[in-house]
């Protein structure tokens, strides 16, 4: 399989190959096809696989696919992760990938002063990379609004349980439409995050590698 095959657009093949990839990893192969085409996924996957250009490719061509301009305080795309170090790195990874695509990349986390992270959410968005207290903290103070959010990533599921995360990931998802498209990875599958996926997904392609 190559990325041409995965149906991948040529502002995409284009960084890949800036960035020496050849070759689609596993997760790759079988998640991209399928978030293409709208569909909710649960990726079982450690770090290491490839998962995060798996959903990084997929959502900047589907956001470059259809571009229209993100509500004010918001994104079109949400990323939920654990760290700053994971966030700096997912935003970082879809910068690279994204950099023929003109569209806009934000992080947020905590420790971080909030004025510039307010600046950079009045206009909107494209993607937004966010740990989850940080972004709580901003729909608080009105600096966010996820209304339009049209895709969600919830990585590191397992990570999330253990660093007490349930809770304030319940409360985005309930500022989240129903219309979204969500993916959901985690290195293991525990019974509280197995449920918390089954409330986040819909009908989830499976990948597990
Ligand atoms: P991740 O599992 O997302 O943390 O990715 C692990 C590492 O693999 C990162 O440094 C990526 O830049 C790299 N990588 C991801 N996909 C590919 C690929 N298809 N070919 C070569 N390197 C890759």
């Amino acid at each position: 399989t190559t990325f041409t095959d995965l149906g991948l657009n040529n502002e995409l093949l284009k960084a890949l190959a800036a960035e020496g990839y050849t070759t689609p990893t596993p997760i790759q192969a079988q998640a991209i096809p399928g978030v293409l085409a709208g569909r909710d996924l649960m990726g079982i996957a450690q770090t290491g696989t490839g998962k995060t250009a798996a959903f990084a490719l997929p959502i900047l061509q589907r956001l470059a696919a259809e571009r229209r301009p993100a509500l004010r305080g918001g994104t079109r795309a949400l990323i939920l992760s654990p760290t700053r170090e994971l966030t700096t790195q997912i935003a970082e990874s879809f910068r690279t990938y994204g950099k023929h695509s003109g569209l806009t990349v934000a992080v947020m986390y905590g420790g971080m002063p909030f004025g510039p992270q307010v600046k950079a959410m009045s206009r909107g968005v494209d993607i937004l990379v966010a740990t989850p207290g940080r972004l709580i903290d901003h729909m608080e103070q009105r600096s966010v609004d996820l209304k339009g959010t049209e895709i969600l990533v919830l990585d590191e599921a397992d990570q999330m349980l253990d660093m007490g995360f349930i809770a304030p990931i319940r409360k985005i998802l309930g500022k989240l439409s129903h219309r979204r498209q969500s993916l959901f990875f985690s290195a293991t599958m525990p019974r509280e995050i197995g449920a918390l996926a089954a409330e986040m997904l819909r009908d989830p392609l499976r990948v597990q590698v």
